[in-house]
This record gives structure tokens, C-alpha cells and sequence, in this order.
């Protein structure tokens, strides 16, 4: 039986290891090949719960496989982490993203991107980031906005702060995202020189039946203000919420109760939609 049972184990851990191998090749094809169309970036409007109109957007990438099936970032992502394959792969976000925002830019106001902690890290990053906000025909680099992690900032190095206030020299704006699921939100708020708090979808689901939720919202929303920072409530998925948010008087929301990410072209249908019948 035991024999056995190593057996088993050592299956799993091999058919473990050819996933992550599978998966990095996968990405390394889709960035040697056609970046645009096998690496799509999506789109999902960013509102405002008092007017309903789309304020931003926060770009998210997919991966088309060679199979024909379209992958989200949670398949991908981690190994890009592992392998530095996201350095490339954000770059290529990036550049999609500015892409698409001069093609929006009388639409839309901004657009928001992911920033990993290895893309952060790189040293190379902010005057790369430069270049391309210089060749993107951008009238305001306060128009693009970058999503960093608490995990990002562990390390809390000042060689990472200068690099966040070097960003903010550009003009490019810094929202927290994920705010509140970390271990040191509150330092994060001290330390890091950010413009928008991107509430966590934990904190937001639900929130008109929970009043623990309502409360820490009203806090944070309070606290945002104070600090001069904008909020983006995450993960709003239903009417309930979207009311509560709203008289709760939250600046911006986000989630499948207006939109889930769609492509470009969707998204470019929802900024323009077709007028008369
Ligand atoms: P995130 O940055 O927190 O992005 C929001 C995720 O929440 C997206 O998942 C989005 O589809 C999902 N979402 C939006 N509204 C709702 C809602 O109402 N309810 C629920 N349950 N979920 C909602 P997605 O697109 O699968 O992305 C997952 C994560 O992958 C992102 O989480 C982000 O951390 C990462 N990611 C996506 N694109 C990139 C990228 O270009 N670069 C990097 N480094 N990471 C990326
Ligand atoms: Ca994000
Ligand atoms: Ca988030």
C-alpha cells in the first residue's frame, strides 16, 4: 500500500510539474508570436455609481491557447511571476493599454494596468515606462493609472519608494488594489504615495445585507477622503450594493453588475453606443 501511494504522489507531483512547464512554453510562444491577438487585453469599465458613466477602465489579459481555449490571468499569471515572463507580458499590457486609450482618449478618462512585483522590481522599469508614455501620443500621463499589490511593497525598500515617487514624477497616477486583504494596509496607506484605494471585492460583495461590511466601507471611504485619495469599490455584483455604494456617496465602482471585462472592441461598443433604434 505504500508503494502505492508513492506512486500516486509521484504521479501528481509529475503531472504537477509538466502543468508548469506546459504553461510556461504556452507563454513563451504567445510572446515570440502575435502578442495582440494571442495575448488579448481586455477591458472592464470602471463607473461612476452616481451618474453611471464609465470613468475608467482596468485592463486584464487573457491567454488564447493553441487549443482554441481562452485562458484567464489566474492560469497564467503565477508562472509568469516564477519565470520573468511577466516582464514582457506587462509590457505588452502596457503597451495595448496606452494603445487603446489614445484610440478612447475623447471617451474615456482613464485606464488602469497591473503592475506585478517582479515588473516593479525590474530596474529598468520607470525609464522603459517613460518611453512608452512619451511615444503614446497621451495628452496626460495622470490618464494612466498602475495597480500595485501590498505584496509588491513587502520588502518596503527605499529603493522600491523612490522608484513609486520616480512613477509619480511622470504624472501616471498609483491606485492599491486589492486594499484591505494584506497585513499592513495602514502602512501601506502611510508609506506609499497613492492616488486610488481599489477596495477589495471581499469587503464590497453583500455589503447592503451586512453591516460590518457597510461600516468598514464608510471608514475607508472616510479615511480615502481625508488622505486625498480616490476609492474604486471592487467586485459590485448586484443592485443592492450599487444603491449602497452610491449613497455611501463611493467616487467609483467596478463588477459584473455593470460589466464583467469584455474585449476592446466591446468595450469600445459600450463608450459609443449606437444611437436612434
Ligand atoms: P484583479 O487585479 O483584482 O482584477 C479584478 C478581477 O476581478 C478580474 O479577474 C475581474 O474579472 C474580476 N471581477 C471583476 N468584477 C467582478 C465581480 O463583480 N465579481 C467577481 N467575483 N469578480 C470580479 P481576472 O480578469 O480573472 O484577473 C484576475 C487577476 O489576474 C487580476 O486580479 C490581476 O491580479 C491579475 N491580472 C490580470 N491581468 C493582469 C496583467 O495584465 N498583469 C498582471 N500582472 N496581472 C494581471
Ligand atoms: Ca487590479
Ligand atoms: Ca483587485
Amino acid at each position: 500500500a505504500g508503494g502505492n501511494r508513492l506512486e500516486i504522489f509521484n504521479d501528481e507531483m509529475r503531472v504537477a510539474v509538466q502543468q508548469r512547464i506546459t504553461a510556461e512554453s504556452r507563454l513563451r510562444q504567445a510572446l515570440d508570436g502575435d502578442r495582440v491577438a494571442t495575448l488579448p487585453v481586455w477591458f472592464q469599465p470602471i463607473v461612476s455609481p452616481a451618474t453611471g458613466l464609465i470613468v475608467g477602465a482596468e485592463a486584464l489579459v487573457r491567454m488564447w491557447t493553441t487549443e482554441g481555449e481562452l485562458l484567464a490571468p489566474g492560469h497564467f499569471i503565477p508562472t509568469a511571476e516564477e519565470t520573468g515572463l511577466v516582464v514582457p507580458l506587462g509590457e505588452h499590457v502596457l503597451a495595448e493599454a496606452l494603445r487603446h486609450l489614445h484610440r478612447w482618449r475623447h471617451e474615456l478618462g482613464y485606464v488602469s494596468v497591473n503592475v506585478s512585483p517582479r515588473q516593479l522590481s525590474e530596474p529598468d522599469f520607470v525609464p522603459k515606462l517613460a518611453r512608452m508614455l512619451a511615444v503614446s501620443g497621451l495628452d496626460d500621463p495622470s490618464r494612466l493609472v498602475l495597480e500595485i499589490t501590498e505584496t509588491a511593497l513587502l520588502s518596503n525598500s527605499l529603493d522600491l519608494r523612490n522608484r513609486l515617487h520616480a512613477i509619480k514624477a511622470l504624472g501616471v497616477r498609483i491606485a492599491l488594489d486589492d486594499f484591505g486583504t494584506g497585513y499592513s494596509s495602514l502602512t501601506w496607506l502611510q508609506s506609499v504615495p497613492a492616488d486610488i484605494v481599489k477596495l477589495d471585492r471581499s469587503f464590497v460583495a453583500g455589503l447592503a445585507d451586512d453591516t460590518r461590511k457597510a461600516s468598514i466601507i464608510s471608514a475607508v471611504l472616510w479615511l480615502a477622503h481625508s488622505l486625498n485619495m480616490s476609492v474604486v469599490a471592487e467586485g459590485v455584483e448586484d443592485l443592492a450594493d450599487w444603491e449602497a455604494l452610491r449613497a455611501a456617496e463611493c467616487p467609483a465602482i467596478q463588477g459584473y453588475f455593470f460589466s464583467p471585462p469584455v474585449t476592446a472592441d466591446d468595450f469600445h461598443q459600450m463608450l459609443t453606443p449606437a444611437r436612434g433604434v
